[in-house]
């Protein structure tokens, strides 16, 4: 396999930011297999995403903006990858480790006959054979495994693991067309937006997390809520507070959690533990609020403002929102 072609992964033409991170790092591994560099894009919306794309460095972007892609459930989707893969020739399919995307994954490389590799944070070439590393157990064991040498290789990849870097010369749009003679059984009945209103965590531009330090969950409401919105961002959480708890464990960060990378991470009464740090050191800028000087977060934040979160958090968002007025 030496090409590599990205699942554009997005809902009527809004993606995640995974999508950007794909397509950044499937040109660096198709110059290193020397091959080329593809998107699939597809459903209502693709055309739009499709624009967006033409800002990274891909050698061209398959579309089709088929409406059976949102009325029948993932299978238009695997069979649009299919025809791209067989049309590209022996290729990486990179698709993001999201619900959908781990769905897709499973269904493609029984059609392609691929050997997969899961949750993958990192890629190594030599000699034209792909290595992919990937927490283990947990995040107990770090593995790293090589496709078989095959036409055909298949990688789920975890949002926030690679940078996205926009650049090059302007892809080329390629129809993708519809594969003949396909009848879907699975028809979606009813789409129901998520409608939180908050900031997906893995999206953010700013994390505003809480540890053990806050003693419980109402000061994720009062406290961390405010700050969090005063600044445009999410709130997250160390596994401690997640374990207690006092957060949904899909608010975890770290090893075990979610990787995030914001322009601005603001580590609220953690202590800053090594399963904590894999999970947001890639961040922007990292102020910690810990009453502890000594705290092992202090070795890794830009900032470190030593003192009661309780007493701090209030005044800073208080600033905030009267620096914005
Ligand atoms: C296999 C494995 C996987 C793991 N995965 C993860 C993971 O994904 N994510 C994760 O976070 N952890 C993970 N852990 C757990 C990790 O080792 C730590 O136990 C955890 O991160 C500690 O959380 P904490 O910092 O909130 O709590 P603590 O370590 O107890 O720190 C609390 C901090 O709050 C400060 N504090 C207390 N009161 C205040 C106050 N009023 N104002 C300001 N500061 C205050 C204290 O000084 C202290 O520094 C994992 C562990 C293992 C073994």
């Amino acid at each position: 396999m030496n090409n590599v072609i990205v699942y554009a992964e997005h809902r009527r033409g809004e993606t995640r930011k995974v999508t950007f991170e794909l397509v950044s790092e499937a040109r660096k591994l198709a110059d290193a297999l020397g091959g080329k560099a593809y998107a699939v894009a597809v459903g209502p919306g693709s055309a739009q995403l499709a624009e967006q794309l033409k800002a990274y460095p891909l050698d061209a972007i398959y579309v089709n903006e088929d409406p059976d892609v949102d009325a029948f459930v993932l299978d238009p989707i695997v069979d649009y990858l299919e025809a791209a893969a067989k049309l590209a020739g022996p290729s990486l399919v990179l698709i993001p480790n999201s619900l959908a995307g781990r769905d897709v994954a499973g269904r493609l490389l029984v059609r392609l006959d691929a050997g997969i590799t899961a949750d993958v944070i990192e890629f190594k070439v030599e000699n034209g054979a792909v290595a992919c590393v990937s927490p283990k157990l947990g995040g107990a064991l770090i593995t790293t495994c090589e496709l078989r040498p095959a036409p055909y290789g298949v990688s789920t990849v975890r949002p926030n693991a690679f940078a996205a870097q926009p650049g090059g010369s302007g892809a080329e749009l390629i129809r993708l067309e519809k594969p003949a003679g396909k009848a879907y059984a699975a028809a979606v009945e009813s789409d129901v937006e998520e409608g939180s209103g908050e900031l997906a965590l893995e999206e953010a531009p700013v994390v505003v997390a809480g540890g053990r330090g806050l003693g419980g969950p109402e000061p994720f409401e009062t406290l961390l809520k405010p700050l969090a919105r005063a600044l445009g961002g999410a709130v997250g959480a160390s596994r401690a507070a997640a374990d207690a708890g006092w957060v949904p464990y899909n608010l975890q960060i770290g090893q075990t959690g979610k990787t995030v990378t914001p322009s601005l991470y603001i580590a609220v009464g953690i202590s800053g533990a090594i399963q904590h740090k894999v999970g947001m050191r890639a961040s922007g800028t990292i102020v910690a609020i810990n009453k502890d000087g000594a705290a092992p977060i202090a070795e890794f934040s830009d900032l470190l403002v030593v003192g009661d979160a309780f007493r701090i958090v209030p005044e800073l968002t208080k600033l905030i929102e009267a620096s914005k007025g």
